[in-house]
């Protein structure tokens, strides 16, 4: 039989149909929506007379839009408030299940769905959102769609795709203490660039990823997209298994040992050949930060700003050549579907635990979901936050993108541990510089860009490491 990898397997059991211009039906296993790509789809549908084809396969939630505050009595703009009661009123009509705000089981679609054991091994997973590669952290073919896509779902569980080509992207050795997973894609894209995905769907493989957490492994996934790639997965292991039993929607009893025996072949062959390889060494990696206006633009946290690219360099307001360490910033943001698990949190609360925000810092430090804030409560990290002079907001995608109030001002420098740095991205004129948690710690207590490495604190959540096991 032929060899194949992980990606092509899966592939092939969801293949409804092969079309003779190489394109594919596939079968969808689980459809997520949220507020903002789904309303045209929605009336697209109704304007066919079609039904919601598979309502209980699609799952609905409330996270661009939202506040991060007062959410019980929440202030909207016009467009957020229409965008969110339309996405009530479709859920209601089409019997989807909906995680509205406030509601327990509420957050960014890419942190509840795995979280609530909603995204599990072996699946194929849309949402018209373009991190839902998130999900391939669990051995999932999970990729972002369009309006018209979602629509094509919402009527036959089914899309139509061009099947990609594939890659593997090895990791061999160990990430060294201060050193994340956030780092990690960030050097990857920043060694490969922005295009290098372009056409590929990627298996992150290799020593460092095994060594990762699941949290680690969905910030790996949720950036693969920004090398171009259609997806990244990795391939379920112990790790995987241990996150997902117990969750709310994981199977139970027989049916999770049926599930776990399936879930347990899910890998590509040992002499498969990828489309493209590529081997890097974790001990290579430090922590990383972005100087420019896209994610590629990743430099180890010791280096220089490159002076090759005018008009980031005018955007962001600096001069090549300098060092980016200890340049002023404003803003700490610590969220997204990229950085806002517990995970995340923890190693923000271990790094600031006794110490004191530095004045002139504004730091939003918000949960990926309601289950992340309760956790963040029950566990005391809300308290050593609120000892150090933070505050834990409410659940939300927040200043990951301009689309609700928390964005960050013109002019000032904002370190965030969300994905995207575009120009405008956290609002007209921010200026977005990507890091760790950690790496956002150090800065929320100097005021400045800092090295997390200078001093790691071990606490009673352990000393920030790569290896460090997440919610389990
Ligand atoms: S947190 Fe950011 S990247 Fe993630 S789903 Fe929300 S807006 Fe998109």
């Amino acid at each position: 039989m032929k060899s194949k990898t992980l990606f092509d397997k899966l592939w092939d059991q969801h293949e409804v149909l092969s079309l003779e211009d190489g394109s594919s039906v596939i079968y969808i296993d689980r459809h997520f929506i949220h507020e903002v790509t789904s309303p045209q789809a929605f009336a697209g549908l109704e304007k066919r007379g079609l039904p919601f084809f598979r309502p209980d396969q699609a799952i609905a939630t409330m996270d661009h839009n939202i506040p991060t505050t007062g959410q019980a009595n929440p202030v909207m703009g016009a467009e957020s408030g229409l965008q969110v009661s339309r996405l009530r009123e479709n859920c209601a009509k089409h019997g989807i299940a909906l995680f509205g705000m406030t509601h327990p089981m509420n957050g960014i679609v890419h942190v509840i769905g795995p979280e609530l054991g909603l995204t599990r091994p072996g699946m194929t997973i849309v949402c018209g959102d373009s991190h839902t590669s998130t999900h391939g952290a669990f051995g999932t073919i999970a990729f972002g769609i369009g309006t018209s896509e979602v629509e094509m779902v919402m009527a036959s569980q089914c899309l139509l795709q061009r099947r990609p080509k594939t890659m593997r992207i090895n990791i061999g050795g160990k990430l060294s203490v201060g050193v994340t997973a956030k780092d990690l894609i960030l050097y990857l894209i920043s060694k490969l660039g922005t295009g290098a995905g372009t056409g590929y769907f990627i298996e992150f493989a290799g020593e460092a990823i095994r060594l990762l957490s699941m949290e680690g492994r969905m910030t790996v996934c949720n950036m693969a997209i920004e090398m171009g790639a259609r997806g990244g997965l990795v391939a379920p292991d112990e790790v995987t298994f241990n996150y997902l039993i117990h969750r709310e929607f994981s199977p139970s009893g027989e049916q999770w040992e049926q599930a776990l025996s399936g879930w347990k072949l899910l890998k590509s062959d040992d002499d498969v050949v990828f489309d493209r390889e590529e081997t890097f060494d974790a001990s290579d990696v430090a922590p990383m930060i972005t100087w420019g206006t896209n994610p590629g633009a990743g430099i180890p946290i010791t280096g220089t700003i490159p002076d090759n690219d005018l008009k980031a360099l005018a955007y962001m307001g600096w001069n090549g050549g300098e060092k980016i360490m200890d340049q002023k910033i404003d803003y700490v943001f610590v969220g997204s579907c990229t950085n806002g698990r517990i995970e995340d949190l923890r190693e923000f609360a271990s790094y600031v635990q006794g110490h004191k925000k530095a004045d002139g810092v504004t730091a939003w430090i918000v949960p990926g979901s309601k289950k992340v804030e309760l956790q963040a409560r029950e566990e005391g990290i809300e308290e050593i936050l609120n000892e150090a002079g933070f505050e834990l907001r409410e659940p939300g995608c927040s200043a990951c993108l301009a689309m609700n109030d928390d964005k960050i001002p013109a002019g000032k420098y904002c370190i965030s541990t969300s994905n995207r740095n575009f120009e405008g991205r956290q609002g007209p004129g921010a200026r977005t510089l990507l890091a760790s948690p950690l790496t956002a710690a150090a800065a929320a207590l100097t005021g400045r860009i800092s090295d997390p490495r200078r001093s790691v604190i071990p606490t009673k959540f352990g000393t920030p490491s790569p290896t460090t096991k997440g919610d389990e």
